[in-house]
């Protein structure tokens, strides 16, 4: 092999002079091809795959997605969703479709936040009974406990997060006694001030005044169920 092929960085196909400079090279390309075999990197090209398809476009090959323009915009989603503990990025995306949003703005807070507030407006009790009834389940799978016992293990924070992400929702969380219970004897000072700042209580009496014999059935059903009652 002579020189000159031996310090040919494979990826950006620079060649070196000097085998040292050529052990110290790293370049876009090589970062690239490494993220992309670590399980984030695998992620993200699924997630663009995904993207494609909800546009009726043919799906790529590992090698097109690393020279995509793309890239580096779906490898700061695949952080920023796990981040945010996002459940559907396949919903997310719709919305950003159907909102002509570019990959490049969907880390962006305000696009984030218009996001959730689409949420708020569009999703019904019955979707929020769901979404909070997978999230519990999922957490006591990961934690190795009963649903019933999921705030004995769950931190002040987590739960902050996880209402943030409307992972878990006011609309059962508020009629939860263990819930209830955590809220009064697990947080301290400075964590009740931020849960009611996530959980207004004035918007949230408004709430449950409207809501309707069935709808609060069904709350209180599942609750039952998840044993967090
Ligand atoms: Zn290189």
């Amino acid at each position: 092999m002579n020189q000159k092929s031996e310090y040919k960085c494979k990826h950006c196909k620079h060649i070196f002079t000097s085998e040292i400079i050529f052990r110290k090279h790293s370049c876009k390309e090589m970062k690239r091809y490494n993220f992309l075999k670590t399980p984030r990197g695998i992620a993200s090209f699924i997630v663009y795959n995904e993207w494609r398809k909800l546009q009726f476009r043919k799906t790529i090959p590992k090698n097109t997605f690393l020279i995509s323009k793309y890239f580096d915009s779906f490898h700061r989603f695949i952080e920023f969703s796990n981040l945010k503990s996002m459940s559907n990025r396949r919903a997310y995306m719709t919305y950003m479709i159907s909102n002509t949003i570019p990959p490049y703005f969907w880390c962006d807070n305000d696009v984030y936040m218009q996001y959730i507030k689409y949420l708020d407006t569009t999703l019904v009790i019955e979707d929020w009974i769901s979404e909070t009834s997978e999230t519990i389940k999922e957490l006591s799978n990961i934690l190795g406990c009963p649903t019933s016992n999921i705030f004995d293990f769950l931190l002040p924070i987590d739960v902050i997060k996880l209402i943030t992400a409307r992972r878990v929702s006011p609309w059962i969380l508020l009629l939860s006694k263990k819930f209830l219970d955590f809220l009064v004897h697990k947080t301290t000072r400075e964590e009740k001030i931020l849960f009611n700042k996530i959980i207004d209580p004035v918007k949230w009496r408004k709430n449950f005044e409207c809501i309707i014999f069935n709808d609060k059935a069904s709350i209180i059903n599942e609750i039952k169920l998840l044993g967090i009652n």
